[in-house]
């Protein structure tokens, strides 16, 4: 009787708490549903919406009525190959999570992020929406800026350098990578003062850089670097901290806008010097052939204490007439007729020429030449004239004697590389730029014409020379010159 008693009232209790979670399920269930900030909508198998929460309708800028009367994927924007794989996916696995792009009725876009289950609640399908379109739009922001980056930074005609106060390089552009002659991979990682070959002098160069930079934010240098016997002119503008940690470097080829702005300053002075030789020359030129004729005439009866004066003379003469000769070049373009000719015979001939000169004060040649050298397209004559005034000057350097180096080879895209290279007293950095300006000479009897006069004959050519030295160790000329018309 008591145990008929005690089981009737544990199932009274049993079939209370279970009515009891029932209304709590349906109660939890509706709070949740209408609480929750994500949306949440169900439908049915031809898609039609169902029911929806307030947090859905407010997604979709609905109202409940409006919402009621769609079907689910007419908000999705595109139905391409992407819409395509989710209907298939949720028929297969039954759910899906994913994102994608949905268009609302009033035009918004939202991007937003869904998770769908198939007969979630008496066959019904049900889906959960979060708005991620804050989140895509900021990526999307950042992906386009960073594109945008990119396209400046691939794309920009000044080098770029990207590094950090280790000084290692984090990104480099392709200009910059071109100008230091390595690949991409191959610079990334590394110190940026030692990109450059491991020059010693641009490491020196680049260290007062970083210095400035460190010191006041911004530094502004222009670096020289030697490269197969030319130099090369660049200027590096840098920025510290440009985020933290991150310093910007641009580099700027700059080779050529020095060599104009030298050449510039150098013809204005050598358009007055060729118009005043053009005026001047010829009037000197003949009294002078006079003067030489006489002179020769007298020599016979000159008398033995009075041969020194003679001697003076004749030299004094012979001298004026190289420089009238030297003049004479700049201020009449003559007739020069260019052919192909062998360089090699031409300056075997020069040498010929300086022999003596060379012998005298005890200085050897030692000449070097590549065979099958193709031909250069110039005349002689004035080849001849510059070789002699390199070689001259090389030997006036040297009165200890010593090896003037000569070398012929191919050089890049068909030019003819010439060296002479000598073992005098080296010329200072920043006196390099004033060679071949008319008039500038160290020596006390020069006359500061001969290299102006063979820089410009090697203009004429087409060719370039460039200057390479070292105080105290000796000095090297470096001709290029086109084998092409
Ligand atoms: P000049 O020989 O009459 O002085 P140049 O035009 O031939 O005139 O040379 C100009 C100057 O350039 C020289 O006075 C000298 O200072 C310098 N120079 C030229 N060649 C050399 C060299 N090989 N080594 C050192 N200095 C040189
Ligand atoms: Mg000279």
């Amino acid at each position: 009787m008591i145990n008929d008693c005690m089981e009737l009232k544990s199932k009274y209790r049993i079939a209370r708490q279970k009515g009891f979670k029932l209304k709590k399920n349906a109660e939890l269930f509706k709070s949740l549903f209408d609480e929750a900030i994500d949306g949440i909508v169900f439908w049915d198998q031809d898609g039609n919406i169902l029911m929806a929460n307030q947090s859905a309708l407010n997604i979709f800028e609905c109202t409940s009525e409006d919402f009621l009367t769609k079907k689910l994927w007419e908000f999705v924007f595109k139905k391409d190959e992407q819409y395509r794989d989710f209907i298939q996916q949720f028929y297969e696995k039954k759910a899906i999570r994913d994102e994608t792009l949905f268009l609302m009725p009033n035009g918004q876009f939202k991007y937003l992020e869904f998770t769908s289950k198939m007969h979630f609640v008496d066959g019904y399908n049900m889906t959960i929406f979060r708005n991620n379109s804050y989140r895509y739009q900021m990526e999307q922001n950042l992906r386009d800026s960073e594109d945008r980056f990119r396209k400046v930074f691939e794309g920009s005609f000044d080098g770029m350098v990207l590094w950090n106060w280790n000084h290692h390089v984090v990104d480099i552009n392709p200009v910059a990578a071109h100008i230091m002659g390595l690949s991409r991979k191959d610079i990334v990682g590394r110190d940026f003062r030692d990109v450059y070959q491991k020059n010693t002098a641009v490491r020196n160069e680049l260290e007062s850089h970083i210095n400035e930079l460190m010191e006041s934010g911004t530094a502004d240098s222009v670096i020289s670097v030697v490269k197969s016997g030319r130099y090369y002119y660049y200027e590096v503008c840098s920025k510290g901290n440009l985020t933290s940690n991150l310093n910007l470097s641009v580099i700027r080829d700059v080779t050529e806008r020095r060599a104009l702005q030298e050449q510039l300053q150098k013809s204005d002075t050598l358009m007055v010097v060729g118009e005043l030789a053009a005026g001047i020359a010829h009037e000197i030129r003949n009294p002078m052939t006079a003067l030489k004729g006489f002179i020769q005439l007298l020599e016979s009866s000159i008398k033995e204490d009075h041969s020194l004066y003679f001697k003076v003379i004749t030299s004094e003469l012979k001298r004026i007439e190289s420089t009238i000769t030297e003049f004479l070049v700049l201020a009449k373009p003559q007739d020069i007729q260019y052919h192909h000719h062998d360089i090699h015979k031409i300056m075997m001939d020069t040498l010929d020429l300086l022999k003596g000169q060379a012998m005298m004060h005890n200085i050897q040649f030692d000449f070097i030449f590549e065979q099958a050298l193709p031909k250069v397209f110039c005349e002689p004559n004035q080849m001849k004239q510059v070789f002699i005034n390199i070689i001259k000057n090389a030997i006036e350097v040297m009165p200890d004697g010593g090896t003037i180096r000569i070398q012929i080879q191919k050089g890049k895209r068909n030019f003819v590389h010439v060296i002479i290279q000598d073992e005098g007293e080296g010329i200072p950095k920043n006196k390099i730029k004033k060679l071949g300006e008319p008039f500038y000479t160290t020596k006390e009897r020069g006359t500061g014409l001969g290299l102006m006069v063979s820089f410009k004959i090697i203009k004429d050519h087409k060719g370039i020379i460039d200057v390479e030295s070292k105080v105290g160790v000796g000095t090297k000329f470096h001709i290029h010159l086109p084998a092409n018309k």
